[in-house]
């Protein structure tokens, strides 16, 4: 491949890796891959196929078989039957396998390395010295985690079948970013490669029968985005997890909703690289050539939106376009180019297209050479004079082109970045370490990196927030999104009934009101509902919440912002204020909860005991939910915060409803959340005379919304209000389907159970860490440190 006209003129030659051996394995292939399931390879000459292309030439590399429906399925029976005794194998066990696949990894290195290159158009030195030295880490991190399973996480269980589906963009590491935790947490997996960048799976499904993964551990299908949504919605799968594009990610929200399935998305991203008039303008340049044009930009944490203080924009851009000149674009294979072929002709196609309308928007493209339909070759692109509604500002490229915008302080700074609708990534950079401290936390993204961009490492965790997707990849936080807790009950209905049909008797004429905004407020529409004790006598009339009821109580939690910012001990102090007030009146709840609930004084007694209990508990944590610092092989430090979601929607349990009710509202709170609950309909009364006790202990307004009424009605506005952040929801099936769909359109993060699946009482069950990981999400925040 000759080189792009503007270096035509420079003295270099191509320094071409050989690819000799990649395509003699391929032949020793038939140039052909099928399927691999329960050990075997199989392949049908029927099978519908996928040509796997190299885009620098177009040439054919392999032929793919698409899976059909039934090969399908004989791969989640086989990961299926395998599970029980992959995970009984114990730690040590699955760690051995795990460290056999690393250093099998590590033996092939050069070949994985030309093959990755060849499929995905990446160069040689990227894929030789990043992707999978970075896959092969992940393998090695893992084996570790895998032999400290016992110890370490005792309390939990595999969760079982998982199905991984991954994108083109990384295509081995993206695999060990998924497989490396799933099998050292003890699950078996049905996997998907992206169909254009199969190849590098297929080698390593053959790495896996040496390293003794025993059949129907790993199972891997191809095929395009059909068999990829079927594998998601199969019945025979409880965990999938899905990386990819935001459009796929709420598609298989949707086809997953009510299957009780645990789901992880990890989406694409429009991040920030925000450059203060205090940086380093040169390793900002350097750190861009890292963040955009690393990969050609096909990274979903790009930092592809610049944002520059306008004293030094003009500086920057100066800079920025005396650097890309520099940059060489050619073939994949030459060691040492910096960027090669975009994956596709598809994807060259739409970079181009999408660059190309966005500028009928305005601003100004800036281009060192020329752009190469041959070879997919895109030169990198600086397009400044733009505003952040521009739509080259707020939709993923997903190429090598940056967008710059200005901004004139630190807030104007905070609130462009936030202006996105994804949340992945930012970079930050700035020699004045008091305002980069300042500025991390205030960016909405589940990674920071301060004076460097695209760090990565398996003991870090990775993810979104926002339509970014939820959940996280490598570091102690991912290895929970493969696990669940022990012995919880399995699913089944709700026990309790709803409202009692045939009342008594109709004496007291009490009506408990909303508690929103710190105060006790009427429904909107006026209505109310009768509640009832366990003998059939009217208990009290409770509010029937609506639409309007529901925004009120999320805009006070909304205005109530500043309580995620208080310290934990002034969250402690008020929580076990709470506990103080509420156990003054032990005896009027003991006898509460006898006439409503119909149990005896001993169960009565042991629910109340309990919920004290449990504000202590949280009260405890308040200032003690530290997260971690990682330690990943560079030179800095890597801090996992737990921060607050935000707003969360909370659907109680119909049962227990004293206990139950604290033992959603506490741990949520006590992480710095606002909450708006929405009572258990059997029981609604009893959140709402918890009002009292709330009111008198100094919880700031806001901070505890409640509106009652019919659940399922409420949990579908809550839902789908744009302000909530999260969702804990305890309801039948029906109720679970249902928000799970309507979640599907903001890829809102959900903790969703069926009614009665777990021992309240038990604070195994009620009271685990559990709830202090749900009601927080961890952003890494990378620092360099030390020398
Ligand atoms: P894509 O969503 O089109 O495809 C990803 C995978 O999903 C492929 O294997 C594909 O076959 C499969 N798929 C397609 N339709 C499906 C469906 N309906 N159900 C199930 N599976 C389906 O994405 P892409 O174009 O291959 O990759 C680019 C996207 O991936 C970008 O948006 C990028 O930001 C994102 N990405 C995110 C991360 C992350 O960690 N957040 C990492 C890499 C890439």
């Amino acid at each position: 491949m000759t080189l792009l006209k503007s270096f035509k003129d420079l003295d270099y030659s191509e320094a071409l890796e050989s690819d000799k051996e990649a395509h003699e394995w391929l032949k020793l292939n038939d140039c052909r891959f099928g399927q691999l399931i329960n050990g075997k390879f199989i392949s049908n000459k029927k099978s519908k196929l996928i040509a796997s292309l190299n885009p620098s030439n177009g040439k054919l590399l392999a032929n793919i078989e698409i899976a059909s429906s039934e090969q399908l399925d004989l791969a989640v029976e086989a990961a299926r039957k395998a599970q029980p005794s992959w995970e009984l194998l114990g730690g040590h066990g699955r760690a051995k396998i795990l460290y056999a696949l690393a250093r099998l990894l590590q033996k092939h290195s050069r070949l994985i390395s030309v093959l990755e290159t060849l499929d995905n158009g990446k160069p040689i030195r990227e894929s030789r010295d990043i992707d999978i030295p970075l896959a092969i880490r992940y393998f090695y991190h893992h084996a570790g985690w895998a032999q400290l399973q016992g110890k370490e996480f005792s309390s939990y269980q595999s969760i079982g079948v998982v199905a991984q589906i991954v994108p083109w963009n990384f295509p081995l590491l993206m695999l060990s970013w998924k497989i490396a935790p799933a099998l050292a947490m003890g699950n078996t997996i049905v996997f998907k490669a992206a169909e254009q960048t199969p190849i590098s799976a297929m080698f390593f499904a053959h790495l896996c029968e040496q390293a003794g993964v025993p059949p129907g551990v790993v199972n891997m299908i191809n095929g395009d985005g059909n068999i990829g949504a079927e594998l998601a919605a199969h019945k025979g799968v409880d965990k999938v997890a899905f990386t990819g594009s935001t459009a796929v990610g709420q598609s298989i929200r949707k086809s997953t909703a009510g299957q009780g399935k645990k789901l992880t998305l990890e989406l694409g991203g429009k991040s920030a690289f925000i450059v203060f008039e205090d940086a380093d303008l040169d390793a900002a340049v350097e750190g861009l050539v890292d963040s955009i044009w690393f990969n050609q930009g096909e990274v979903c944490c790009a930092g592809s939106r610049l944002l520059v203080q306008a004293e030094v924009a003009e500086d920057l851009h100066l800079r920025i376009k005396e650097r890309i000149k520099q940059l060489r674009l050619g073939s994949p294979l030459d060691k040492s180019i910096d960027l090669g072929s975009l994956v596709s002709k598809t994807q060259f196609n739409r970079v181009n297209e999408m660059v190309k309308d966005g500028l009928k928007h305005g601003g100004e493209i800036y281009q060192a050479c020329d752009i190469e339909s041959e070879g997919n070759l895109y030169p990198p692109t600086l397009i400044t004079n733009i505003d952040s509604s521009h739509p080259l500002a707020q939709e993923e490229i997903f190429g090598p082109v940056l967008v710059s915008m200005t901004f004139r302080t630190q807030s104007e700074a905070v609130e462009l970045a936030n202006n996105s609708r994804y949340g992945l990534a930012a970079s930050i950079w700035s020699e004045n370490i008091n305002r980069t401290m300042d500025v991390a936390p205030k960016i909405k993204a589940g990674v920071v990196w301060i004076n460097c961009h695209n760090q990565f490492d398996a003991a870090c965790g990775f993810g979104g927030v926002k339509e970014s997707g939820f959940g996280r990849e490598g570091g102690k936080e991912g290895l929970y999104e493969y696990l669940k807790p022990n012995g919880l009950k399995s699913s089944k209905k709700a026990t309790a009934s709803l409202i009692t049909k045939n009342p008594k008797n109709n004496a007291i004429d009490r009506t408990l009101k909303f508690y929103i905004a710190g105060k006790q407020v009427r429904p909107d529409g006026g209505h109310s509902i009768a509640t009832f004790n366990a003998d059939g006598s009217h208990a009290a009339f409770v509010g029937a919440g609506n639409r309007k009821d529901v925004r009120n109580a999320v805009s006070a939690a909304s205005k109530a912002s500043s309580w995620g910012s208080q310290s934990g001990h002034g969250r402690a102090q008020i929580i076990y204020f709470l506990a103080e007030n509420l156990s003054v009146r032990e005896s009027e709840w003991i006898q509460r909860l006898i006439t409503l609930c119909g149990v005896s004084k001993k169960q009565a007694k042991a629910e109340f005991d309990e919920s004290i209990s449990r504000l202590f508990s949280y009260a405890a944590w308040a200032d003690k939910y530290d997260g971690a610092v990682h330690s990943a092989p560079y030179r800095g430090i890597t801090m996992a915060l737990p921060e607050p979601i935000g707003i969360l929607a909370q659907i109680a349990p119909e049962e227990l409803p004293l206990l139950t009710s604290i033992s959603l509202v506490a741990p949520a709170i006590a992480m710095g959340n606002r909450v708006v609950l929405i009572p258990s309909e059997r029981f609604p009364s009893v959140a709402l005379e918890l009002v009292q006790t709330i009111e008198t202990s100094d919880v700031p307004a806001g901070v505890v919304n409640i509106v009652s009424g019919n659940k399922r009605e409420l949990a579908e506005q809550i839902v789908g209000h744009a302000e909530v952040d999260g969702t804990w929801c305890w309801a039948d099936q029906e109720t679970i389907a249902s928000i799970e769909a309507i979640s599907a359109i903001d890829l809102k993060r959900l903790w969703v159970h069926e009614d009665s699946d777990r021992d309240w009482l038990n604070p195994d069950q009620g009271e685990s860490l559990e709830f202090l990981r749900n009601a927080t999400e961890v952003k890494n925040i990378w620092t360099p440190y030390g020398d």
